[in-house]
């Protein structure tokens, strides 16, 4: 199997590690939320921290209020914590955020 090597990308004046972590910071901002680059490869927000490559984080937006939240756990994670309304994993906020991140390019050679 072929070694799959990460490439290393600038974005925001940050240098990351992988496309993919490049692509988790153009999410964020695309939501607006706070975010942080370390070399460890964590996102520290305001209000956020987790690992980048973390594939159980769950996205959800709250239908009634727009809070934005992550679950990594099991539970009773559709509901908001700020107005106990319903949460979604796919509202239109999160849904242009993902096609957003997903579609980001970067600049070419040594910047990915
Ligand atoms: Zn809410």
């Amino acid at each position: 199997m072929p070694e799959i090597k990460a490439i290393e990308t600038r974005y925001s004046g940050c240098r990351f590690h992988s496309r993919l972590e490049a692509r988790w910071a153009v999410f964020f901002d695309s939501l607006g939320l706070v975010w942080d680059y370390e070399p460890e490869g964590y996102y520290c927000g305001e209000k956020y921290e987790a690992p980048s490559f973390d594939n159980s984080m769950l996205f959800l937006e709250c239908v009634n209020c727009g809070e934005i939240k992550i679950e990594f756990s099991e539970g009773n994670y559709f509901v908001c914590d700020n107005c106990n309304s319903r949460a979604s994993n796919e509202t239109p906020r999160l849904l242009r955020a993902v096609q957003k991140a997903r579609s980001a390019r970067f600049e070419h050679g040594e910047s990915g």
